[in-house]
């Protein structure tokens, strides 16, 4: 009897091997998966590591996020919170108090250019949505004191926020997607992936390099021609690249250009003479951000600003075709469209 069962234990795993490991080298990586999530085109590419199960799992993280942070869904903690305003806290999940504790953090660091409460512009202007408003300086007078990241209240013990005025809203459409991303970027280090790029709707995370010691290339749009060739092109490893333009969700009414990137203290989409403004650094929730808030800051007090910051890099583009950089990134930017200059 014993002689049998341990010729059994021997052949057993190595007729496994013959007939299965062939199949498994053999297996193809998926392609890159895209989907519509948080209101825009939402691109994964996993290169070698494509598999079915895992796109899946990064995809249905997405697409809970969405259901828990937008605005625009009416049973997401956001909602929630934004419905209880003026009367009483709301319990959200560790994740929601996280984002909020960091957009409050942001809001801080800028001095509010970047501010979450701004809700009651974003709705009163519709920019992007199904139906955009041109508003009259009466209404924008009447949400203006509403927008205030000091009157939102997180109480990280309680697991509690609350906004302490009637009629405030929270609205994390300029951090959410780099979280995302952020949330991406953690699930792929788990499951070991050694390269993958992420592209939420133009933020961008280029994980891992490109091929061993090959930096990803990666574009800033031209915001004079979005749908063409980009106007830069950065070398980057490891970090996320991260655009705030005024090309993404706009309206034009008589001969004026209205985004949907706002001045928190004047209720009226940003004009300073940006195009846009790109953030480069490790962390997407940090990039989202601030490109939001270095976008309301413009160049001249952007750049010396981001200069303060650890590990931030920053890009400006100007309706003269002006770019500006923080010297950090320059060594691995490139002009691609000769009607761009650099300005030292
Ligand atoms: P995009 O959503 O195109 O990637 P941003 O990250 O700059 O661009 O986010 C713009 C969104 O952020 C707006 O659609 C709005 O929801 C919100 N927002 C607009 N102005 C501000 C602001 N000053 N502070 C914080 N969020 C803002
Ligand atoms: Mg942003």
């Amino acid at each position: 009897m014993k002689p049998r069962k341990s010729h059994i234990f021997i052949t057993f795993p190595i007729f496994f091997t013959l007939v299965f490991l062939p199949a498994c080298t053999k297996k193809e990586a998926l392609p890159s998966r895209t989907e519509m999530i948080f209101g825009t085109v939402c691109t994964i590419n996993l290169f070698e590591s494509g598999t079915e199960q895992l796109y899946g799992t990064l995809f249905a993280r997405l697409r809970a996020l969405e259901d828990t942070l937008s605005a625009n869904i009416g049973t997401s903690e956001i909602s929630r919170i934004n419905d209880a305003a003026g009367q009483n806290p709301v319990q959200v999940s560790a994740e929601t108090l996280f984002v909020l504790t960091e957009a409050e953090k942001y809001a801080r660091l800028t001095g509010g250019a970047f501010d979450p409460t701004i809700g009651p512009l974003v709705k009163l202007w519709d920019i992007g949505g199904d139906h955009p408003h041109l508003p009259t300086q009466a209404e924008i007078d009447a949400v203006l004191p509403l927008i205030n990241y000091e009157d939102m209240v997180i109480d990280s013990a309680a697991g509690t926020v609350f906004l302490k005025k009637a009629g405030m809203k929270l609205d994390v459409g300029g951090i959410a997607k780099g979280y995302a991303a952020d949330e991406m970027v953690r699930i792929m280090r788990e499951q070991n992936v050694p390269r993958a790029l992420i592209d939420l709707g133009g933020n961008i995370y280029a994980l891992g390099d490109k091929a061993k010691g090959t930096p990803w290339r990666i574009g800033i749009k031209d915001p004079f021609n979005p749908l063409s060739g980009p106007a830069v092109r950065l070398d980057v490893t490891d970090k996320t690249v991260v655009t705030s333009g005024v090309y993404e969700r706009f309206f034009d009414r008589g001969g004026v250009h209205y985004h949907h990137i706002f001045d928190p203290q004047t209720g009226y989409p940003v004009w300073n003479q940006l195009m846009s403004a790109t953030v480069i650094t490790p962390s997407s929730t940090a990039a989202d951000a601030l490109s939001t808030a270095l976008f309301v800051m413009g160049h001249e007090k952007g750049i010396p600003f981001a200069e303060t910051l650890p590990d931030i890099e920053a890009v400006f583009i100007t309706e003269a075709h002006d770019i500006y950089a923080t010297p950090g990134i320059r060594p691995d930017m490139t002009i691609l469209a000769e009607e761009f200059e650099l300005i030292d």
